[in-house]
């Protein structure tokens, strides 16, 4: 049996007969990643009908042969990768060229026209939406990234108290991470407490944690190239006061109702109501400013998107996080993030779906 990027480039070329190219130019590390099992930042793909080909730097002469298999010629380009993209695809013969709109400058697009006599077809999305439906491996991989985060938040709690600035915190969690076997980390790990625990994307900051405050912690890991993405909010230093425990009621039973109800075939805007009608009712909807969750796989941000603008229906096999939040300037905000693979009738959570209210006491 083809092993899964083979798979996945033969899904490539049926989607590349449909649309009548006789070859593509594939950008991003995540794309070609998933086509070829190439690691490295710096490469291009020109896949077609019968060959793939990867551009990279001398940098990767060992690695990428090594990665990509024998049925991907690994071309070794000394000045520009450009140059060395346009050279193959002259040898290759191709007279129709899909270029991916939305990942290849405009500079590299009129370089392309100047010198190629290929016409060159825009196009946008056409791995993006292979790499939704993720395989077994995929989802084990990022099985594994969501266990570990979760290992590591648990090992550093004790470490959270009344004092400690966010960026120790993060320090100690990333940490954590990487001891556990984190590649790196998703993206800039979260830890925001008091009144910046109301702004979602807090970077971390020296700020000490004070008594009775919420501290939001967003962060993940990632293994084998695949990501998690959790979110956890506590109280620290003291048991919640009302306030404080409403609202993280109200955020929970929104996401307990959508990881419960979350299934295949529901569209991204279903799959977001089931949290935001909680909230609504809750009198709350305002406070919750952003979608339900994203897609989640090579990259922390993929599709699908649930959100109200997503009339798509979600397919079975796509991970997705499910992330409702509330933020109240000035006071605090609660957010609670899992990830979650979705399958015909349900969804199947990933990370540790730990979401009771603790107070650091
Ligand atoms: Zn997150
Ligand atoms: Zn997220």
């Amino acid at each position: 049996m083809a092993d899964g990027p083979a798979r996945r480039r033969e899904a490539l070329r049926a989607e590349l007969a449909e649309q009548h190219l006789d070859a593509v130019v594939v950008a991003g590390a995540a794309n070609i990643r998933y086509l070829t099992g190439f690691t490295g930042s710096a490469a291009h793909l020109v896949v077609s009908a019968g060959r793939t080909v990867l551009v990279t730097d001398f940098r990767y002469a060992g690695q990428a042969p090594a990665e990509v298999g024998r049925e991907v010629d690994v071309r070794i380009e000394r000045s520009s990768l450009w140059n060395g993209l346009r050279q193959s695809i002259g040898a290759l013969g191709i007279r129709r060229l899909g270029i991916d709109r939305s990942r290849v400058t405009l500079a590299a697009w009129e370089e392309f026209r100047q010198v190629t006599a290929v016409e060159l077809v825009p196009v946008s999305g056409l791995v993006e939406r292979l790499r939704v439906t993720k395989d077994p491996e995929e989802i084990e991989a990022i099985r594994d990234a969501a266990r570990l985060a979760g290992e590591a938040l648990a090992s550093v709690v004790d470490f959270i108290r009344p004092g400690r600035t966010e960026l120790e915190v993060a320090a100690e969690l990333e940490a954590a991470l990487r001891r556990r076997g984190s590649e790196w980390h998703p993206f800039q790990s979260i830890v925001a407490a008091g009144p910046r625990s109301a702004l979602p994307h807090a970077r971390s900051s020296e700020r000490p944690i004070g008594v009775g405050e919420f501290l939001v912690v967003d962060f993940g890991a990632q293994v084998r190239g695949y990501c998690s993405d959790i979110t956890r909010t506590f109280v620290v230093g003291a048991r919640a006061d009302q306030r404080q425990r409403d609202t993280y009621g109200v955020v929970r039973e929104a996401q307990t109702r959508a990881r419960g109800a979350l299934r295949a075939g529901l569209t991204g805007r279903e799959g977001d109501s089931l949290a935001r009608e909680v909230i609504a009712r809750a009198g709350m909807g305002e406070a919750f400013g952003h979608s339900l969750g994203h897609g989640l796989g090579l990259e922390v941000h993929e599709d699908p998107r649930l959100s109200q603008t997503s009339e798509t229906p979600l397919p079975a096999g796509a991970v997705v996080t499910v992330e409702p939040g509330v933020y109240f300037d000035g006071w605090g905000g609660v957010r609670i993030e899992d990830d979650l693979v979705l399958v015909d009738g349900g969804a199947e959570c990933l990370s540790d779906g730990r979401t009771d209210l603790v107070e650091l006491t």
